[in-house]
């Protein structure tokens, strides 16, 4: 049993497969974190949840669900509504869901996050979060083919893609 031991924060399931993978490949005992205010509708979260417990199944790891408030996110990103993708907005939403992290990851390690995996997440800026947080350990999911072997394994597994990042602001825009 290795006592190298991390905490994963996840927003879902295709993004979680290779980067556990690559994770149980490197030695890690891994927790999933769930932590996904920024969801417009509870019925995607959950949705986005499914996908996540599919991957905590199929890799045997452990999964732990944050709160899932969207209006608390909606007071944390206030002002920043019409910022494009990929602006201060999301800035401001790595910060909330990574946090959070953080402060749950006492008993591990470290932590990282699946957002770097997407080709449409700047992880030089969450590498940046996620240093002031404290604990984070800098992985770049994407790097190592990661990107093109989540859509492998989120194929093999039935996985549900959704087709936009997940806030309102982001719906019809990827
Ligand atoms: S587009 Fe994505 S990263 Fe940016 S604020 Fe919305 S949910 Fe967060």
């Amino acid at each position: 049993m290795t006592d190298k031991k991390l905490l994963l924060h996840t927003c879902c399931g295709p993004c979680a497969t290779a980067s556990v993978e690559r994770l149980l490949d490197e030695g890690w005992a891994v927790d999933l974190f769930y932590s996904n205010s920024n969801i417009l509708s509870y019925d995607e979260y959950q949705r986005r949840l499914e996908g996540v417990l599919k991957i905590a199944g199929y890799f045997k790891v452990g999964l732990v669900e944050d709160e899932y408030d969207h209006d608390a996110w909606l007071c944390e990103i206030k002002g920043l509504e019409a910022e494009p993708e990929k602006g201060s907005r999301c800035g401001v939403c790595f910060e909330y869901s990574l946090g959070r992290t953080a402060a749950v990851s006492g008993g591990y390690s470290g932590w990282a996050t699946t957002l770097t995996i997407s080709p449409h997440k700047n992880s030089k800026l969450i590498f940046e979060i996620g240093k002031k947080a404290g604990g984070f350990i800098e992985y770049d999911f994407k790097k190592k083919n990661g990107f093109a072997r989540s859509i492998e394994l989120s194929k093999k597994l039935d996985l549900y893609r959704q087709q936009y990042c997940g806030c309102e602001f982001s719906m019809n825009r990827e």
